[in-house]
């Protein structure tokens, strides 16, 4: 074993070998591999080796398109057969419901190119005789999907690395991890101990254990999977090999094993493996068997799919695999830690194993994942998810593995875990709720206890009448609405300006001021939106997204600001209520001797005052456009302020408003959102935020790149369409048509209630922007027409928000 390298990957699996390939690849050749025991004796040899393109969020997707074209790459690279099946497959609904989520799924495939297929079940019969056309109403068919053999994938990886330069050393432990002054590792093995540059935790079953090397708590959880594989079937002798299918209802999938056939399911009462701590002695091995467990499952699936229900069981296997609270991968580098970095939490390694290794790599040798790659960034968690939630979350989402998440649909483990002072006082109101990072928000408000409980649907639930009522109380009157769940820091230091105006795109706003920024990478894509608020010469607090607090604390670590300058990341710290609409300065007058006229308090002013007793934050803005503040203040405070907000707004009608609202009205103004219009695939004057990049400073990061997209014009514009939609509006991920041609995707769609239009905001290419007609957004497998707007449907030039 070399005892010096620039990155040793800890772990043999599936995960492991990719990134270790793709280093090499990108050209990074003196990498190392340590494996504990043979390649693949973790989760990765037992696997059923399914793979398939389909996924929920389409950045995902597009990595699993990537993993499965990569195995004829590797097989010629090393000589080794990946055992490659392309069979195709096909996804059966058993309800309407579930043949309206696959026409999104379709649709959704749509603008990545893949020939996703709504076929009747007689076609889906034809197909795959196996099953029982009784219980099925259609299916769709996808013919990228099929299944490998995991021992070939993970040694074409592994030998096409060493062909590469990399080395790989198995039967060797990594026991410990300690850290250099410089940022380097010593990587302590039972074997010696190696130096290296870099540390790549890819150690499936064990990352947990080698995350604690580090002071790490990873929101990893295994739980036990067990697939059957029958004797052989008769009707199959002789026949092509069978497709690959996922039965929704039945909550099973299945495929063709030699002569017979494979099946394993996600059973809703899934069990943790090793909840706390993986046993170092699991090599190679199985669980026990408990086919009671999974019994609920495959007597619906023998009665869905007769054949196999004849046919004996020649095997059972029962084996752990890792997840993480919401299924997806987590990869990345980590905040805290130089040179750390994460491939682990990989729940379906034979799709997902390839893109992960890509961006990895291109991460460490090139400083940015090189692909929108939010949905599985290990920074979407922060401290809030311990073992204990991640624990209820897993369960949950391995138990609806095959159910459908409704667009509308909030899930119930884990909550209420988080909650603001406030809490109480708006479920008294008939808050509806929410999770967002553990934390409860107000998404809308019932009339009565009775009614506070949203039907889940595609189409606009129960909630939409009472979304309604809430904007127009706010367009008409004032509301109020908690804003807690917002990201904040405080930079303070005699240099803050300096190091926000290097971080930040726009220029840092004059005391008293507040100025949104975008903030951007060297390849002048947007990491972020900001709020900066400037207290004091020396003092700003910026409001973002809570979600990205830890990818922003990532980001500002590797920019570090300078000596005397502190970044302090205090979203609970503050929690905030905000009151917007035509009356809402005259109710905030009356609680405060500060005078709120638009000569002394203008839009995007931000001042401390008091407003009752309460010492508070208070700025000009609103994210619903209209006329409204801003009111931030020390958690203490909040209830206080609420029940101060609540008297004095009597007076003015003043209505409880949600996140549902919110949603509805910034859409009505066309304003964007992080991780919707605004994320790292794309540039700023694309996202139409090119007024707030300030090209005037001669120095922040991303500028050279942002220069150039201004002048070339980028690729993609953001487009405001009206949409004909009929009982269903677009939420995101919709194809976009032109003149027949899929051109561009939604990012988010909502009934605009105050204009009373479906509205959604989406990608097309620039050469589009300007069509003015020829649009269609598909909605549940229905073109619908759509119309491209030249200004916010709802006060288009702002003048009610700068009244
Ligand atoms: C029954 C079953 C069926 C499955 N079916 C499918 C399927 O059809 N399709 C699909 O895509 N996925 C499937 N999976 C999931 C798949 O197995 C995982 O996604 C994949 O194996 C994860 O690979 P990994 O490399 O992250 O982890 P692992 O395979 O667990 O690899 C981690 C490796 O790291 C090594 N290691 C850990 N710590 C250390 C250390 N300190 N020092 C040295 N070495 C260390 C371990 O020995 C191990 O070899 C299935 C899993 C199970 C259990």
């Amino acid at each position: 074993m070399k005892n010096d390298v620039r990155v040793v990957v800890i772990g043999g699996g599936v995960v492991g070998v990719s990134v270790l390939y793709h280093l090499t690849k990108a050209g990074w050749k003196d990498v190392l591999l340590i494996e504990r025991g043979e390649l693949t004796c973790g989760s990765t040899w037992h696997a059923a080796g399914g793979m398939h393109t389909v996924n929920g969020d389409p950045n995902v997707a597009k990595l699993q398109q990537y993993t499965i074209n990569l195995y004829k790459e590797i097989e010629q690279i090393s000589g080794q057969s990946c055992g490659m099946h392309l069979t195709g497959g096909i996804m059966l609904a058993g309800t309407r419901e579930r043949l309206d989520w696959l026409k999104m799924a379709k649709a959704r495939g749509r603008y990545l190119g893949m020939e996703l297929e709504i076929i009747s079940v007689d076609e889906a019969a034809r197909l795959f005789p196996l099953m029982n056309k009784e219980h099925f109403v259609g299916a769709l068919y996808d013919p990228i999907e099929g299944h490998v053999d995991p021992y070939g994938v993970t040694h074409a990886y592994a030998k096409a690395a060493q062909i590469g330069g990399a080395q790989v050393v198995r039967h060797t432990r990594v026991t410990d991890l300690k850290a250099r002054a410089d940022g380097s590792w010593d990587v302590i093995t039972d074997h010696g101990n190696v130096h290296a540059e870099h540390v790549v935790n890819a150690g499936g079953l064990w990352a947990r254990e080698v995350g604690r090397m580090v002071g790490l708590e990873l929101p990893i959880l295994a739980m036990e999977h067990q697939y059957l594989i029958t004797e052989d079937i008769p009707a199959l002798k002789g026949q092509k090999e069978q497709l690959h299918c996922i039965d929704f209802e039945g909550e099973i999938y299945t495929r063709q094993e030699r002569g017979g056939m494979l099946l394993g399911t996600y059973e809703r009462a899934g069990v943790p493996w090793s909840p706390r701590e993986t046993p170092w002695d699991f090599a190679q091995s199985l669980l026990p068997n408990d086919l009671e467990r999974i019994a609920p499952s495959l007597e619906v699936g023998f009665e869905h799919f007769p054949a196999l229900g004849e046919a004996g069981i020649r095997k059972v296997v029962n084996g752990p695999f890792t997840f993480a609270p919401d299924g997806n991968p987590l990869v990345g580098p980590i905040r805290g830690l130089r040179n750390f970095w994460v491939a682990c939490g990989v729940m379906a390694g034979f799709s997902q194993g390839g893109g992960v290794g890509l961006a990895l790599s291109r991460w460490m040798v090139d400083g940015d994942p090189g692909a929108d790659i939010w949905g599985m960034d290990v920074a979407r968690y922060g401290d809030w998810a311990t073992l204990a939630y991640t624990n209820a979350k897993v369960r949950e989402n391995y138990s609806r593995r095959f159910r459908i998440r409704f667009p509308n649909e909030e899930l119930t483990a884990a909550r209420p875990l988080r909650t603001t002072p406030i809490y109480e006082r708006l479920s008294d109101a008939h808050a509806v709720f929410g999770d967002y990072c553990g934390l409860e928000h107000a998404l809308w408000f019932a009339p009565a206890a009775a009614a506070a409980h949203e039907n889940i649907t595609f189409h606009r639930s129960n909630a939409h009448a009472h979304v309604a009522a809430e904007c127009q109380a706010v367009r008409a009157g004032v509301g109020l609405l908690e804003i807690s769940n917002y990201g904040k820091f405080e930079v303070t230091g005699a240099r803050t300006e300096e190091w926000l105006s290097h971080v930040m795109a726009n220029r840092v706003p004059q005391p008293g001021r507040i100025a949104l920024t975008p903030m951007l990478n060297e390849r002048g894509k947007l990491i972020g939106d900001f709020t900066m608020a400037r207290l004091g010469a020396d003092r700003v607090f910026l409001v973002c997204t809570y979600a990205a607090e830890d990818y922003y604390r990532r980001w500002f670590e590797r920019h570090a600001p300078p000596p005397g300058v502190s970044v302090r990341p205090c979203a609970m710290q503050y929690t905030g209520l905000s009151v917007a609409g035509p009356h809402a300065r005259a109710l905030l007058q009356s609680l405060t001797h500060e005078d709120l006229s638009t000569a002394a308090f203008p839009f995007l002013t931000f001042r401390r005052m008091d407003v009752g007793m309460i010492p508070a934050l208070v700025g000009r803005i609103s994210f619903t456009g209209d006329l409204g503040y801003e009111i931030w203040v020390t958690s203490e405070y909040q209830r206080a302020l609420y029940e101060l907000l609540r008297g004095a707004g009597a007076a003015y009608g003043l209505k409880l408003f949600g996140g549902r609202a919110l949603n509805t009205m910034r859409l009505e103004k066309g304003f964007g959102t992080w991780a919707r219009e605004y994320r790292p695939i794309y540039g700023p004057y694309e996202a139409g935020l090119g007024r707030f990049v300030d090209l005037r400073k001669d120095d922040f990061i991303g500028r050279a790149a942002a220069l150039e997209e201004k002048e070339s014009g980028g690729k993609l514009r953001l487009v405001l369409f009206a949409v004909e939609a009929r009982d269903a509006d677009a939420m995101g991920d919709e194809p976009i048509w032109h003149d027949g041609r899929v051109i561009g995707w939604v990012t988010s769609g909502a009934y605009g209630h105050s204009v009373q239009r479906s509205l959604a905001l989406g990608y097309v290419p620039k050469e589009y922007a300007d069509a003015g007609a020829g649009f269609e957004i598909e909605i549940l497998g229905e073109r619908c027409q759509a119309t491209p707007l030249a200004g916010a449907p709802f006060d288009p030039d702002g003048a009610r928000m700068r009244a």
